[in-house]
């Protein structure tokens, strides 16, 4: 029965407000809530249409389409659809340099440490907004679909994600007008699903994760309701796809054909019949499959039996058993201590896994029962529902009230401990100065949800002296956030080649209301989006002033190995450089990057030492 509420003073009906859980995958993505007074979580969608393609197309006017639409439009608009995006969240162009020529649409290859950018039509987009734009899709489907409020939620992440790839997801959702109560492992949250949590045993749990794109297998291990990674291992370039690419290819044997001699077009209808033909014969593997595919006026046999699958996708299977043991390995643990196992992922419908893992694990309970490509957004909805308050049978741990980070390079907010970590935590991340020589470097450390320091509170700041002069970039600074359990702040900052460092003890909540916390919390939601507009903006300036800073260096040091054509070219896009950063425009600003980028590459890459390319690592804190 449907309920509305409405508010006594003002007489409008308000609508309820409901916190999901959003399994944002790499190939399909679902939104899942926790229905009023209910246990169990159900998915967002009507007739079944719970799955939305994690695809982003951009129509001629740069209008983002998002989900199954977008995704049928992957071979016609190579460059202007975007699928598999949750791959370069988090990650700078050398972490992927090698897997670009799979992708259709460009990535900007800065050969600096900056965070991917994807250029499309002459606008730049970063992970984090792409990203956002399939969560405001999740985020509007659902708040359709309930008829309710949904602006926080919970979202899930591969367990192996790394605090850069965690921190990028909070901010596409914050991006897309969500708050982002908390960033759940993937494999936790597929466990919660199955309720193992709700047991006082302490228990080992493998999950097999077999998705479109990517294998993950983690090791989790339960004690006293909390769950702990301590193993993960997988491939980031194998599932489901993979097995339908090897039915293309003997399919084209099987009718003679070389896939040179086929269009896009062609391949990617292969493709999909590929794929329709792999699902029918994993849910009913004694029939075979022969539904030909026709091409103008020659029509293709794909007649494939189950068997014949089998055997073609075995190099892919054996590779997830051989991770399995990896991972095991890793975790010093031997099949028969594992406890349970919980399938997760599209492709771990194809039987064969099942009986493979029964094969290596005799007589471990394998979880199959939910499907398995819906059992994270579930899990995460359940998550949801806790941290939502609605769970009075489940005892929530102490929790940081605001973020604290620390102040970076054009006043910038870096967050180290995300509001809702659980305490005590700790955390460190590397720094590095920006010039050449800096001797001191100030750290001041900060709380609050804005993405300038000058909006969020400042809690102390202190200065780390005496180190060694250095070219910019060469410092390596690690800062250590550490909660106790007490709510104390330690921050600690080391530099770790010459081993200088400095610590202090920091309250945070000293001094801060209830009420507080709530008006600053509030004040993060509502600025979100032009806050992250400006930080953009700013990192581009950054970016733009670094590269100049770097270019003019480089024609004073090397110069002489340049000809005078080269040294007048750069001159030349270092000034339209310098004029475009006046314009506060983040595409503009972006382009220069890229047209002063292009342009020294080739003689960069002639003359640049591994000096200069290591000083380009790793952040940059304000210099004093
Ligand atoms: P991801 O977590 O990577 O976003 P999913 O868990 O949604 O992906 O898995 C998508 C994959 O699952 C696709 O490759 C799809 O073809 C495959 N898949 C879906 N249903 C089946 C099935 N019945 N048998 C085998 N594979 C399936
Ligand atoms: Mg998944």
């Amino acid at each position: 029965m449907a309920k509305i509420s409405i508010n006594i003073a003002s007489g409008a009906i308000e609508k309820p407000n409901v916190v999901v859980g959003i399994d944002l995958g790499t190939t399909n993505s679902l939104v899942a809530y926790t229905p009023k007074g209910e246990l169990h979580p159900k998915l967002v969608g009507n007739n079944q249409n719970f799955i939305v393609p994690s695809v982003v197309h951009f129509d001629d006017n740069n209008i983002p389409l998002v989900g199954s639409k977008a995704k049928q439009l992957i071979a016609q608009h190579p460059e202007r659809t975007i699928f598999s995006v949750k791959r370069l969240l988090g990650k700078n162009y050398h972490d992927i340099s090698a897997h670009t020529d799979y992708l259709g649409y460009k990535i900007i290859n800065d050969d600096q440490d900056n965070l991917v950018k994807v250029n499309i039509a002459g606008n730049y987009y970063n992970p984090i907004q792409l990203s956002a734009i399939i969560l405001q899709e999740l985020k509007e489907k659902a708040q359709i679909f309930l008829n309710a409020t949904v602006d926080k939620a919970v979202i899930t992440v591969p367990a192996y994600f790394n605090d850069a790839q965690r921190q990028a997801t909070r901010d596409a959702g914050k991006l897309a007008g969500l708050d982002v109560l908390r960033i759940v492992n993937e494999p936790t949250a597929a466990s919660l699903a199955y309720g193992i949590d709700k047991t006082d045993q302490d228990k080992t749990i493998l999950v097999f994760d077999l998705g479109g794109g990517t294998f993950d297998v983690s090791i989790l291990r339960l004690e006293q309701g909390v769950f702990e990674v301590i193993a993960t291992n997988g491939d980031t370039y194998l599932g489901g796809d993979d097995i339908d690419k090897i039915i293309v290819k003997y399919w084209l044997e099987l009718n003679g054909l070389e896939i040179e001699n086929l269009n896009q077009n062609q391949i990617q209808s292969l493709r999909i019949a590929a794929e329709t033909a792999k699902i029918a014969l994993s849910n009913s593997p004694e029939l075979p499959f022969n539904t030909p595919v026709q091409f103008g006026n020659v029509t293709l046999n794909t007649y494939i039996e189950y068997h014949t699958l089998v055997a073609l996708a075995e190099p892919i299977l054996s590779k997830t058993m051989n991770c399995v043991s990896m991972a095991l390995k890793d975790a010093k643990l031997l099949a028969n201590e594992i406890d349970e196992i919980v399938l997760v992922g599209g492709s771990t419908r194809f039987p064969e896994i099942y009986k493979l893992l029964s094969d290596k694990f005799p007589g471990v309970q394998i979880n199959n029962q939910i499907n398995p490509d819906e059992v994270v957004a579930l899990g995460a909805a359940i998550e949801a529902d806790i941290l939502a308050g609605n769970r009075k049978d489940i005892l929530l741990l102490d929790v940081t009230p605001l973020s604290l980070g620390i102040e970076t390079a054009g006043a910038l907010m870096d967050v180290l401990i995300p509001r809702n970590s659980k305490i005590p935590t700790r955390i460190g991340r590397e720094y590095t100065t920006s010039v050449d020589g800096q001797i001191n470097l100030k750290i001041a450390v900060y709380q609050g949800e804005r993405e300038l320091v000058t909006q969020n509170r400042k809690l102390g700041e202190f200065i780390l002296k005496n180190i060694p002069a250095m070219p910019a970039g060469f410092p390596k600074i690690e800062i250590q956030f550490a909660i106790n359990a007490d709510g104390v702040l330690k921050v600690a900052a080391k530099e770790l080649r010459s081993g200088v460092m400095q610590e202090v003890d920091i309250q945070p909540t000293y001094g801060l209301t209830d009420a507080e916390v709530e008006t600053m919390l509030e004040s993060g939601m509502i600025n979100a989006q032009a806050d992250i507009e400006l930080r953009l903006e700013k990192e581009a300036q950054n970016e733009a002033e670094q590269l100049i800073y770097t270019a003019k260096r480089f024609l004073e040091k090397h110069g002489i190995l340049l000809t005078s054509e080269e040294i007048l070219g750069t001159e030349q896009r270092i000034e339209s450089l310098r004029g475009l950063l006046l314009s506060n425009n983040r595409n503009e600003i972006l382009a220069g990057v890229e047209a002063l980028n292009e342009y020294t590459r080739p003689f960069a890459e002639r003359v640049m030492d591994v000096a200069v390319s290591t000083a380009l690592k790793s952040k940059k804190v304000q210099d004093i």
